[in-house]
């Protein structure tokens, strides 16, 4: 491989490195599974990454392989970051925002840029990106894009999708594409090109077309959704075709990006803050249901149960001291309305509290700035859970992001508090309650065969269990190599099978992050398994929330 890494180094600006301290640092991200890559590249331009793709598919023409993992701060929960062949690291140098545009908000950034950073410098222009994932402060808007992420404002505002208009992607033999909606004129255009990109827009619609009837029944009865290839939007009705909901959720698998245009939206920190405090679960979806039919939709409906506020009160008792008493609610939801009118908050807000005490909900109301950021602190107390280690016991990303219909919110929670109870395990769930997506990661312990094993038996009743309720495996985080062994049994055959021909029109060597979303079974991510977990890596983008 040094051969390859010395080539690599002659030909791109950026750094190429392969010592085995930097190999083993890039092994691991955010998820429970491990591959060393053999070579690091830290990409100065897009031309960088041109070379190095045109690079492994000249090689790969030629019979070998070099796959091509784009890396962002490696947060991932599904080891989506990690590859065997070249990791590109994308922070180093492509981090920059090229333009912003005061009239319209739309802004221009490379990948590798801070999701805080980009998010800070928008608020100072009034606006803000509000899909942004709770790990924002540590991770990048590239990942973001590649995961199609989305978090506390989704409920209302949409998931990353909503927001990107347009792409510069890198492709599997090193061709840039810009990607936005075409029209049908402008497909025929590009449908002529001799190059990958005219054979992808050939092929692509051709496949769209001749699965048209499976495409349009792959729609879930989710509020959102990153698990698979989102076809759905590709192409509309009147003929228009856009690659970009297309690539956005496809975790390097397709292409690599290496510009975005996003639109922003206004900001308006001035919201007013309920916080619901339920004893009876089952009351919980009665009450959501009711607040969705509001004319004006809450800017973030979010939760932590008891067991979360348990767990902060045994190994953090000062974190949310004066801010929830004992005996804890089973639930706590908060509920928040951030129209730039405020006489709409304040009369939102009155029909919320009334269908909380029809219900026989406690609440509290708040508007100023110091007691509302109180409150949010319950919610995310949840990084103590995340972070809390006991030795080698951690809480492991195996199954923190199922999704499933709002109808079956209730049924979720309990089947969740099941499973943990079933293993012995305790349990802590947090999320998003008005998207029916619930986080939670057991404590287990990856250097005893035992757990070890526990692993797999959780992933499967869970994931089965949340196919089952007709949700999907990931409402945020995307497939990985976590859930892909479960892309199949939740789209079905024929879908999985349009799947694996996207995948083979865009990346036909397979040299695109190759292991992460398609073609993988759970033997194939058995191995992978860490002895250990940590995202020590991770340490410098302190703090995690
Ligand atoms: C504590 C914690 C909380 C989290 N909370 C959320 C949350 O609220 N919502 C949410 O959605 N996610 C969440 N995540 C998951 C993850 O942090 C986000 O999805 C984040 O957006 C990933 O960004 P990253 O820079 O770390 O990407 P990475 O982990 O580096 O990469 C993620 C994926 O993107 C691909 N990728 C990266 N850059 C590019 C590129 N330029 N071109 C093509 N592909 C690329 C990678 O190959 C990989 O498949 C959380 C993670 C942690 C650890």
């Amino acid at each position: 491989m040094s051969k390859v890494a010395q080539y690599l180094q002659e030909h791109l600006s950026g750094e190429v490195m392969h010592t085995p301290a930097l190999r083993k640092y890039f092994s691991t991200d955010g998820g429970v599974f491990t591959v060393t890559p053999s070579i690091i590249v830290y990409p100065r331009s897009e031309s960088d990454v041109r070379k190095v793709a045109r690079f492994t598919w000249q090689l790969a023409e030629r019979g070998r392989v070099i796959p091509i993992t784009a890396r962002g701060s490696g947060t991932d929960q599904g080891s989506a970051a990690v590859g065997s062949g070249a990791v590109l690291v994308f922070p180093a140098h492509m981090n920059r925002i090229l333009e912003f545009d005061g009239k319209s908000g739309d802004v221009v950034i490379e990948p590798g840029i801070n999701y805080g950073t980009l998010q800070q410098t928008l608020h100072t222009h009034g606006r803000f990106l509000p899909p942004y994932p709770s790990s924002m402060a540590y991770s990048t808007v590239g990942g973001a894009i590649a995961n199609n992420a989305s978090g506390e404002k989704t409920f209302k505002y949409g998931d990353t999708r909503d927001f990107v208009k347009s792409l510069r992607v890198v492709l599997a033999n090193g061709e840039v594409i810009e990607t936005k909606r075409l029209t049908k004129r402008e497909l025929s255009k590009k449908k002529g090109l001799t190059t990958l990109e005219g054979e992808l827009y050939r092929a692509l619609d051709g496949l769209l077309e001749d699965n048209k009837k499976i495409i349009d029944g792959m729609n879930l009865n989710v509020s959102k959704n990153s698990a698979g290839y989102d076809l759905a939007d590709v192409k509309r009705k009147d003929g228009s075709f856009d690659l970009t909901p297309l690539l956005i959720g496809s975790q390097g698998t397709l292409g690599i990006v290496t510009e975005a245009t996003i639109k922003t939206v206004p900001h308006n920190s001035e919201t007013t803050l309920i916080a619901a405090f339920f004893e009876d679960l089952q009351v919980v979806e009665s009450v959501i249901q009711e607040i969705k039919k509001l004319p004006e939709t809450p800017s973030a409906m979010e939760l932590v149960d008891e067991n979360l506020l348990k767990f902060i009160d045994e190994h953090h008792p000062n974190q949310l001291k004066g801010v929830v008493t004992k005996p804890f609610h089973k639930l706590i939801v908060l509920i928040e309305f951030d129209n730039a009118n405020a006489r709409v908050q304040k009369k939102m807000a009155k029909r919320v509290t009334k269908i909380l005490t029809k219900a026989n909900v406690t609440y509290v109301l708040e508007t100023e700035e110091e007691a509302k950021e109180e409150l949010w602190r319950i919610r995310h107390s949840a990084a103590a859970v995340v972070s809390h280690s006991e030795g080698n016991i951690k809480a492991l990303p195996i199954i923190e992001d199922g999704i499933v219909p709002s109808d079956k919110f209730h049924d979720y929670i309990k089947a969740c508090y099941e499973l943990f109870d079933k293993y012995g395990l305790k349990i802590a769930i947090w999320g998003h309650a008005g998207n029916a997506n619930l986080h939670m990661q057991p404590f287990l312990d990856l250097s005893q065969v035992g757990d070890r094993q526990k692993v797999f038996k959780i992933i499967d009743e869970y994931y089965a269990m949340v196919i089952g309720m007709g949700g999907s495996t990931s409402g945020e985080h995307n497939d990985g190599r976590l859930r892909a062994p479960y892309l199949k049994q939740l789209y079905g055959e024929a879908v999985y099978t349009v799947f694996q021909k996207v995948k083979l029109i865009f990346d036909p060597y397979g040299t695109l992050n190759p292991g992460v979303k398609i073609n993988v079974t759970q033997d194939d991510v058995k191995p992978l398994l860490r002895h250990e977990y940590s995202m020590e890596h991770l340490g410098h983008h302190l703090p995690r929330t």
